[in-house]
C-alpha cells in the first residue's frame, strides 16, 4: 500500500482517509520493466534522456527506496512520492460506478480530474518538444505510473467505498483491523499489493516481468495491432472489478447507492457496516485474483511501450 510516511503524508492521513493510491512498488516497477522490452530504439532514447538530465529531486522522500538500477522503473513510483507536495490524489484513478454502464466517462471524472484525464494531460506535455525538458521529464514519469494504475481494477471502480478502500476484510489468515477509519487489509490494498507480491512468489519485478512477458507471449501482437484506447482500458478494468475483484467476495456484498465518499465514515459508516460482515478473500480468491492482476500488468506494461513508442515517433 502506498501509504508514505512524510511530514506531508503523515498530516494528509489525518485530514483523509490515506487512500491507496497505486499498485505496489513491485506492480509499478514490474508495468515499467515489462514495457521497457517493446520499446523501440527511439523511445527508450527518450526516456533515457529525459529521466537522466533531468534528475528528480535528490531530497525526496522515496517509498520504494531509490536504488533502482533501471530509470524507467525508478521513476515509476515516484507519482506517489509527490503525490501529497503536488496534490495529485485524484490523478491516480477514476470513480466509475461499480454499476454504471459503458460510455462516455467524462462524468466520473469529475471537477478534480481523473487517471484517464490525467494520461491524457501528461501526454500531451511529453510529446510537446517546446515544453520545458524537466517537465517534460516528470510527465514522462507521470505516464508511466498512470498507465500502470489504470491498470488495477480497483482504479477504475467504486462501490462507494472508496475503490475498495473501505472494504475490510479477511486476507488469507489476516484479520482485518481498523485506523483512524481507516482499514487493513482492505480489498483496495490486497490488489495493490499483496495478491501481486504472493503471485511473484518472491521473484523480484526484473524476474516477475520476465515471467509475465513470457506468460503473454502469444496475447502481446493482438493488444498492440487493438492500438491505444485509454477509455477502453479503463472500462475494461471496471469489468474485472466487478466480476473479480468484487464479485467473488464471500459474502457477496451489495451495490452500493453512488454517493461521494471521502472517508470511510461516509456513506453512513460504510467502512464499520462492511466490517461486520466478515469479508472473507481466501484462497480461491486468490486463485481467481492472481490471472487477473498478472493480465492486468503484462497489458499495462505492452500499452506503455505503445504509448511512448508513439510518442517518440511524433517528437522526432
Ligand atoms: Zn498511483
Amino acid at each position: 500500500m502506498a501509504v508514505y510516511f512524510s511530514v506531508v503524508g503523515l498530516a494528509a492521513m489525518f485530514a483523509t482517509v490515506p487512500r491507496a493510491d497505486a499498485w505496489g512498488c513491485k506492480g509499478h516497477q514490474t508495468v515499467a520493466l515489462l514495457a521497457e522490452k517493446h520499446l523501440t530504439p527511439e523511445a527508450k532514447q527518450l526516456a533515457q534522456k529525459l529521466l537522466s538530465e533531468n534528475p528528480m529531486d535528490p531530497k525526496l522522500n522515496r517509498y520504494c527506496g531509490g536504488a533502482m538500477r533501471d530509470a524507467m522503473a525508478d521513476a515509476s513510483t515516484w507519482a506517489d512520492d509527490v503525490r501529497g507536495e503536488r496534490k495529485n490524489g485524484p490523478w491516480h484513478y477514476i470513480d466509475i460506478p461499480r454499476e454504471a454502464q459503458r460510455g462516455p466517462l467524462e462524468p466520473f471524472c469529475g471537477r478534480e480530474d481523473c487517471v484517464t484525464r490525467a494520461i491524457r494531460e501528461q501526454l500531451a506535455i511529453l510529446k510537446d518538444k517546446n515544453a520545458d525538458a524537466a517537465k517534460r521529464a516528470d510527465a514522462l514519469r507521470y505516464v508511466i505510473h498512470f498507465v500502470g494504475d489504470l491498470h488495477q481494477p480497483l482504479h477504475t471502480a467504486t462501490n462507494a467505498d472508496e475503490g475498495g478502500n473501505c472494504v475490510p476484510l479477511k486476507y488469507l489468515r489476516r484479520n482485518p483491523h481498523e485506523h483512524n477509519h481507516s482499514y487493513s487489509p482492505n480489498l483496495h490494498g490486497i490488489w495493490d499489493t499483496a495478491i501481486p507480491e504472493r503471485d511473484a512468489e518472491g521473484a523480484d519485478p526484473g524476474e516477475y516481468a520476465e515471467m509475465l512477458d513470457a506468460l503473454f507471449a502469444a496475447d502481446i501482437e493482438g493488444w498492440e495491432k487493438a492500438g491505444i484506447h485509454v477509455d477502453d482500458w479503463a472500462w475494461e478494468g471496471h469489468e474485472y472489478a466487478k466480476s473479480t475483484a468484487y464479485g467473488n467476495l464471500v459474502p457477496k456484498i451489495t451495490v452500493e447507492p453512488h454517493v461521494a465518499v471521502h472517508t470511510c465514515t461516509d456513506n453512513n459508516n460504510i467502512g464499520d457496516r462492511l466490517l461486520h460482515q466478515n469479508i472473507v478473500a481466501g484462497e480461491a480468491y486468490q486463485e481467481k485474483a492472481a490471472p487477473v492482476v498478472e493480465k492486468r500488468l503484462a497489458e499495462a506494461g505492452v500499452r506503455l511501450a505503445m504509448i511512448l513508442n508513439e510518442a517518440a515517433r511524433e517528437t522526432e
